[in-house]
Formats: C-alpha cells, structure tokens, sequence
C-alpha cells in the first residue's frame, strides 16, 4: 500500500517488505529517544516498551453465497495505567499484530499528552471492506464483537472508529456486546464503544473532532509563528473522515487548498480547490477521481505540491527517505499516524521542515471520545458548541505543554511530545509501585 499509493490491490494483503522496519520499530524508535533525551527510569522504560495484552481471534462468517470466509482480527492493549484501554478499530488488508501493536502504542502517548484518562489501544480486522457487502460487514462486525468478549468492556476497554470503520459499525458492535448482557445491565453499557450515531448514544461533534483538532494545532503554531490562516497553502493526503474535516475547517478560516491524494487518485489547482464541494464529489463518487473543477496530478507531482504544510491523513510510512526530498512545504502536521518512518524523519530535519507529530495533532477524536464517555457514564448531553469549546481548549492545552517541553528539553516537536507522556507515566508509576 505504501509503496504503491492510489492502488487499491490485494498483492498487499498484509506483508510488508522484508528489509523495511515496520511501525513497531519506528515506534520504539521515537521511544527509545524520548527515553534518552529524558533518562527515563530504566524500570520504566521496560515496562512501557512491551505491551500488556495481545489478542488474536480467527472467526468464521457466512458470506452472502452461503460460503464460510474465516477472518482473523486483533486487539492490542499496551497499558492501561492512567484508565482503561482505549483505541481505534481498523478494517484493513495491512493489518496484523505488529501495525496494531504500533498503533496501540501510539495511544498510550496521545491520551497522556492530552491529560485524558485512558490508556492505548488498538485492534482490527484484516480485511479491504470493500469486497464485502453491507450485510457481511455487519455479520463480519458482530461475529468479532462476539469474539472479542469480555476483552473489550465500557471501563476496561473502549474502540472507537478507525481506517474504514465508522459510526454504523460502532453501533453494531454496541447492539451485539449488550445482547451478550442481562437485560438490567444493558443501559450501563453504552460507553462499551465510542464514535457512535448520536441517536445510539453518540456525542455531537465526535464525527469531526480529530479533523478539527489537527485545525486547532495549526492555527496555534500560526499563531506562535505570526502567520495568519488566510495567508497559508495546503494540500492534504487521504480524503476520509479526518484529512476531509481537517480541510474543511481550514479552508473555512480562509487557508487554500492546493492539492489531494486519495486512494483513487490526485487532484490539484493552484488556485484552490473547495473541500465542502469535493467532500460532497466523493460521497457521491467513492473517492475524489473525476473531480472536475481541479487537474488529475500523479503521485510524485502531487507531493511535489508548493504550500506551506503538508498534512498527510491516510495511513502510515508515507513520508520515507524516498519521499521526503520531493516535498515543498515548510511544516508537515501528521493526521495520519505514523505517516513519517524514521530515514523520512531524518530527510526532513535535514532540510529545515518541521514536523507537528502525530501524537499531538490527531487527539482530537479520542478527546471527543472521552466526552462522549463521560456524557454516557453521566447520562448527559452535551451540544456541539460545548463540546467543541472543550476540544478547542483541550487541543490547546496538549500543543502548549509540548512546546514547553520542546523548549526545555531544547528538542524538535515530536521528541518533545513523548517526554510530556514518558515524564506523566513516570510519574504514575513511581507513587503506584509495582505489584507485589
Ligand atoms: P478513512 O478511512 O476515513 O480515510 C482514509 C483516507 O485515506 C481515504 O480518503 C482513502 O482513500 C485514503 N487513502 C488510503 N490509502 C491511500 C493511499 N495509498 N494513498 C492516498 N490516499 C489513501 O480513515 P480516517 O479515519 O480518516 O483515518 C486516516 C488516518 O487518521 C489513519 O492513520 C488513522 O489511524 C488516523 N486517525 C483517525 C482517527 C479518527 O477519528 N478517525 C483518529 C486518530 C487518527
């Protein structure tokens, strides 16, 4: 997939190239210098370099012919020492244990920054949904409900949308873990999940919220930088739930957007290209190709865009030692996580292109996802101007923490965003002790 981006085939159905590392070691990478930069303990350092639980479940679903396909899904949970679990599920053909185990970890970090009490998590399905049908994925979603059991729980493990899950599979998995309850405990369950249609019990603005926090972190460093959103150029890989909201708020406090990738193709224009109007181009169409009001560009031309930042919202190891000479742009905000492998970081620090990091910039939904928690736990409902002043203060908060770290530790942005999770957990663990 990352090799060959705008491809939809299934050659890549989960191995990655052999002599590439994979997202657990850039992880542990980022990790490991953090650690140093930091001196974290050592017992510390060992505790959160492993994860605490990893579960495989191979699951069999009849499919629309009446053949069984058998499924294999995950659920990494690295730690849960500042609250319970807490991840996002992903219908893939790359996922397997060591990207959820990745991602899993990157949680950890995010929820820390963002003070917000869970733990990190991850899981998902191997599988593209789309060479299923509507009805298979929701047999597909239920029958791994099912199998996951009492591993996922509404205070002990939360999922929440992901790569190619959304609200509707949220709410299937909600229908089908309270059906394995007693009736007299269904109604203290919702927060099992979290992205849900708000009429299950969903929070306003959660469909939105990691888009419109990534536009909260650049309009701080805008700010910082004394530059005004009106002045600044974009373009923006992957053109989903988040690269798509991200795009939408920027572009309405006025920002141009210059170019888009997705997994059917890339557009540009150079005079801008209007994202409510593409959102609405690729509900209709499947994807942004065939967009008419900007040129079709290839890969290469695409990354080559001249903005000022790049904000790459699809999935992981897109900027690479090969990819990071071609970019033009000043500052690089990962929507994505994990967008940037470790020769990709190397060959942007060299050329002077500040990277805002994932762990930061993509909060924005399980912040939500925390409100939504809370809402259900306390029988609330929140409106969406509250829920949005909560994130926008909350997203603020996370960004001026890590710029504080950044100056003390005199370190780029990302370094400087695992030392505020690495010191919290640190922290945490040395007034708790270790058991026994
Ligand atoms: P999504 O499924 O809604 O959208 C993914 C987008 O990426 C689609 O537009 C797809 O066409 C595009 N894409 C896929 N492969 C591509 C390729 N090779 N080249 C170009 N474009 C490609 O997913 P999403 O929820 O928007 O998630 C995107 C990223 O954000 C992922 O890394 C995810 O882990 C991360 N993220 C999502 C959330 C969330 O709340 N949804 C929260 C935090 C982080």
């Amino acid at each position: 997939m990352h090799d060959e981006p705008n491809t939809k085939s299934k050659e890549n159905s989960g191995a990655r190239p052999k002599q590439k590392p994979s997202l657990h070691d850039t992880v542990l990478g980022q990790f490991n210098l953090a650690a140093d930069r930091c001196e974290l303990d050592p017992d510390i350092r060992r505790i959160l370099s492993a994860t605490n639980n990893e579960l495989v479940v191979h699951f069999p679903v009849r499919m629309d012919s009446g053949r069984i396909e058998v499924f294999s899904g995950y659920r990494v949970q690295h730690n849960n020492a500042l609250g319970p679990y807490k991840g996002g599920l992903r219908y893939h053909p790359s996922v397997q244990i060591e990207e959820v185990r990745a991602l899993a970890m990157w949680m950890t970090w995010k929820a820390a920054i963002a003070r917000i009490p869970y733990g990190g998590a991850k899981g998902g399905i191997t599988l593209d949904p789309a060479d299923y049908s509507e009805t298979e994925l929701e047999h597909i979603t239920r029958r791994f409900t099912y199998s996951l059991g009492n591993n996922i729980g509404p205070d002990y493990d939360i999922p929440a949308p992901d790569v190619n899950t959304n609200a509707q599979i949220m709410a299937w998995i909600l229908d089908t873990y309270l059906t394995t309850k007693p009736p007299d405990e269904r109604q203290r369950c919702i927060h099992v999940v979290t992205g849900k249609p708000v009429e299950a019990g969903g929070s306003e603005g959660r469909d939105r919220a990691t888009g419109e926090g990534v536009y909260y972190v650049v309009q701080k460093w805008a700010e910082e930088q004394g530059k005004r959103l009106e002045d600044l150029t974009f373009f923006v890989q992957g053109f989903g739930n988040v690269g798509s909201w991200a795009a939408r708020f920027l572009a309405r406090a006025g920002a141009t957007l210059k170019a888009v990738e997705d997994v059917t193709g890339a557009i540009s224009n150079r005079n801008g290209i209007d994202p409510e109007e593409l959102h609405k181009h690729g509900v209709q169409n499947g994807g942004i190709a065939g967009y008419e009001s900007a040129d079709p560009v290839d890969h290469r031309e695409f990354l080559g865009t001249e903005a000022d930042v790049f904000i790459p919202a699809a999935l992981e190891n897109q900027i690479t030692g090969e990819t990071a000479p071609l970019l033009n742009a000043s500052l690089v905000v990962e929507a994505a996580n994990g967008p940037t492998d470790a020769e990709g970081e190397k060959a942007l620090a060299s050329r002077g292109i500040e990277v805002l990091p994932d762990i930061l910039c993509n909060a924005g939904g399980v912040i939500v996802s925390y409100f939504e928690w809370l809402q259900n736990k306390r029988a609330e409902v929140w409106r969406l101007e509250e829920v949005e002043s909560k994130l926008e203060r909350t997203m603020s908060e996370s960004y001026e923490r890590v710029a504080r770290a950044a100056r003390e530790y005199d370190t780029d942005c990302r370094t400087a965003a695992y030392i505020v999770a690495l010191k919290r957990l640190e922290v945490l663990y040395k007034e708790r002790g270790i058991f026994p």
